[in-house]
């Protein structure tokens, strides 16, 4: 599986298995929140081990323009070519 549609699933689950748990949370009782923060830190800890394929650079992290700063940081989506190497990603 590509590292593109892993994150596509990983979107997925956390909107699909988060409205659940948070209905659940909200309507039945209030420890399915922990499933539902749990859920959160185990997806956002998967999506940033998504690696480049060939450098190994993690996809998330990327160096943005911010009004003229070039910071280093977790972006939502993932870019056309690796920052690091170019190699396209898929
Ligand atoms: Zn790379």
């Amino acid at each position: 599986m590509t590292v593109r549609k892993k994150y596509h699933l990983i979107i997925f689950t956390w909107f699909l298995f988060g409205s659940i748990f948070g209905l659940l949370s909200l309507y039945v009782h209030e420890s399915f929140i922990i499933i539902l923060i749990g859920l959160a830190i185990f997806l956002g800890t998967y999506s940033l081990v998504l690696k480049c394929q060939n450098c190994g650079k993690s996809v998330l992290r990327n160096t943005v323009n911010l009004f003229g700063m070039k910071m280093d940081m977790v972006t939502a989506r993932i870019p056309k070519t690796c920052q690091k190497c170019g190699i396209k990603i898929e």
